[in-house]
């Protein structure tokens, strides 16, 4: 049995990155204890659409094609990752690949999507031309409004709600140490400078916590934790979205398709239930819904879904994405020995939860680590946001696509 009083590894943050981290490692023979403020699976990851899209979401620049590799990669982990999830937690996990349209409804947009056509293809990646009228036979449920249309048929989707049950539980069986209700106010080292070691972590009501490793997965939170030297912080910055669900009274069939468009996108769950999303707003930590936000998700909808006005609403939703200076994850060791960062997944933390969570089980078990892990957690290097600020951070260019 795990000892809880010392474990192996101390994982700070029960969003869907931390809860994959633990179970993980806890399969790989660590002691682990879980720490959530509040109650595990209820942050950001429960907003979440859940659009598995890495093909759709690549940015241009250098960092958007270091994110699509891992993208590409944590894709098609999903698949086993699900069912091996589903056997440990008999939880019921259906991952959908429906493929995704992005679509144009004036000339200009039309123009972005060629561009972005352009892009994709130089990447390698499948994507189809569509004009509107092959598009709407594909998905009769679009406006004549669409000019033209992209169609990226391997992209997926899963309700990332069931996923976090299906952890929690993954967890318990396995044996990790959930404790909830109990935030982590600082990391606390033995010794300082470079030298410094971590030697676990103090709860907000002052009990300390030690471990041989401590993981950083607070999502949005994870650069508000005190107690690290100047050198082995990362910014990491709270980017709001709103979003909504809705459910079709009449059934499924409106869509099957991901449909995406500038400034938001609208997913079928396959059982007459919809996500519209998604908002990217720099506000801090303000997690309130706006009318003037709503109001053009369902604008813009509608607009090209005219259908969507007979949804019913079931919910209105605000999460806060951690963003890094170049929004790729942050993953690995941080510069003081035992701390490890998990964050920093941005608008891809439903996608990257399966090679996040190989990835940091890898760096806690060498011999256990994927062949290329050595590659793709270079892609996510924690230093590169330490060494100077990056002010002059490759921008992400803007995307026609909608933002998950
Ligand atoms: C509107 C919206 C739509 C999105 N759609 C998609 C999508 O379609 N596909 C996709 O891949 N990604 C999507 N994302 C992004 C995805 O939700 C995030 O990248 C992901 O949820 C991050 O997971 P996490 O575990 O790091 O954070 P979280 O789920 O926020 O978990 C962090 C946890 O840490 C806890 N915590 C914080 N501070 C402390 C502390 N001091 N002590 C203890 N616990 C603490 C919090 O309470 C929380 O439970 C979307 C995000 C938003 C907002």
């Amino acid at each position: 049995m795990p000892d809880s009083r010392h474990p192996d590894v101390l994982v700070v943050g029960g969003g869907i990155i931390g809860l994959a981290v633990a179970w993980r490692a806890r399969l790989r023979g660590c002691s682990v204890t879980l720490l959530e403020r509040d109650r595990v699976g209820q942050g950001t990851s429960r907003v979440a659409a859940g659009m598995l899209s890495p093909v759709a979401e690549v940015e241009f620049g250098a960092a958007g094609r270091r994110v699509l590799a891992l993208g590409l990669r944590s894709a098609a982990m999903w698949a086993g990752f699900a069912a091996e999830l589903q056997r440990a937690s008999g939880v019921v996990l259906a991952p959908a690949r429906t493929g995704a349209l992005l679509l144009a409804r004036d000339e200009d947009e039309a123009r972005e999507l060629e561009r972005q056509l352009a892009f994709r293809r130089s990447l390698g990646l499948r994507v189809e031309r569509l004009r509107p009228s092959e598009a709407r036979e594909r998905e009769p449920a679009l406006a004549p409004t669409v000019r033209l249309a992209l169609e990226m048929p391997d992209e997926a989707s899963i309700d990332p709600r069931p996923v976090l049950d299906a952890l929690r539980l993954a967890c318990e069986h396995a044996g990790v140490r959930i404790r909830e209700g109990a935030p982590v106010a600082r990391v606390e080292l033995d010794g300082d400078g470079d030298g410094a070691r971590v030697r676990g972590v103090a709860l907000a009501e002052g009990e300390l916590l030690e471990a041989g490793e401590v993981v950083l997965a607070a999502g949005a939170w994870s650069g508000q934790i005190d107690g690290l030297p100047p050198a082995a912080r990362i910014p990491v910055r709270p980017v709001k979205g709103q979003i909504m669900r809705l459910r079709d009274p009449a059934g499924p069939g409106l869509l099957r398709r991901v449909v995406r468009f500038a400034g938001g996108y609208l997913l079928p769950r396959g059982d007459g239930r919809y996500v519209l999303g998604a908002t990217m707003e720099e506000r801090g930590f303000e997690l309130a819904p706006t009318a003037g936000a709503i109001h053009q998700l369902l604008r813009d909808a509608r607009e090209l879904v005219p259908g969507v006005s007979e949804l019913e609403i079931e919910e209105i939703a605000v999460g806060l994405r951690p963003g890094t200076p170049d929004n790729a994850p942050a993953l690995g060791r941080a510069s003081s020995a035992g701390l490890i960062w998990a964050t920093g997944h941005h608008r891809n933390g439903i996608l990257l939860a399966p090679l996040t969570a190989e990835l940091l089980a890898g760096i806690l078990d060498p011999a256990a680590a994927l062949p290329d892990a050595g590659e793709l957690l270079a892609a996510c290097e924690p230093s590169r946001l330490t060494a100077e600020p990056p002010a002059l951070a490759e921008p992400f260019a803007s995307n026609a696509g909608a933002r998950s």
